[in-house]
């Protein structure tokens, strides 16, 4: 806990003076350039990642990065997700995965979730990822398949988001893209999926709103 107050005391006498005009204005509000959605894990950050500043992401972070599916019982998921598209307009909306994911290991393997029931409803939004990788990835060598697991189930969110109706009506408007993206950790790349090859590659070779144009050519993976 020293380490977190020594950093406030360093941010407001060393860091927030010479960042004035930001706050100020983001005092004003707010109008972020995406809503980045990933996992709680402490060895991802966003703003880091993706060297933006306070006022330009939009995050939610849980274990997993899962979004559940649009349904009756509205999750916090949905709402922040719902605000981010009616209210602040934001045109991209990226899945982030990462490398080493607890949550996608207790997917590949649910020894001891018995101990845990509430990551284990959690992680039945994932259901869909844990079919995936039982029936399509069942020949894959063990050292491959978590690697695997991290990229389906970003891409298993990423349907799971379309069936948001904020999130499927800004599409159908042609006003938003979706982005599957894995970051990792032990060399820093951050991979986008690419629906002309139908794998992940750095994000810099991959086009944008890759996984909405996954969908238009006929799903992931066949092409
Ligand atoms: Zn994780």
């Amino acid at each position: 806990m020293k380490k977190l107050l020594d950093g406030i005391h360093r941010f407001q006498s060393g860091v927030f003076g010479a960042q004035q005009a930001l706050f100020s204005r983001l005092s004003k509000g707010q109008d972020p350039e995406a809503l980045f959605i990933t996992c709680s894990d402490s060895r991802i950050n966003p703003n880091l990642v993706t060297q933006t500043d306070p006022g330009d992401l939009f995050i939610i972070r849980n274990a997993g990065n899962i979004i559940p599916a649009y349904g009756p019982l509205h999750g916090g998921e949905a709402a922040t997700i719902e605000y981010a598209i009616e209210v602040l307009g934001v045109k991209d909306v990226i899945i982030c995965g990462h490398t080493h994911c607890g949550a996608m290991k207790s997917i590949l393997d649910p020894t001891g979730l018995e101990e845990l029931p509430a990551v284990k409803g959690w992680l039945t939004h994932a259901d869909a990822t844990r079919r995936i990788m039982k029936t399509v990835y069942k020949e894959l060598p063990e050292e491959e398949l978590l690697e695997t697991c991290v990229e389906e189930n970003v891409l298993v969110q990423i349907e799971n988001l379309r069936t948001h109706p904020a999130v499927l009506a800004a599409l159908t408007r042609g006003e938003m893209q979706l982005h599957a993206w894995v970051y990792e950790i032990e060399t820093g790349v951050v991979d986008a999926f690419d629906a002309d090859t139908g794998q992940f590659v750095p994000v810099q070779q991959a086009g944008r709103g890759v996984a909405e144009r996954a969908e238009r050519l006929g799903g992931r993976r066949q092409i």
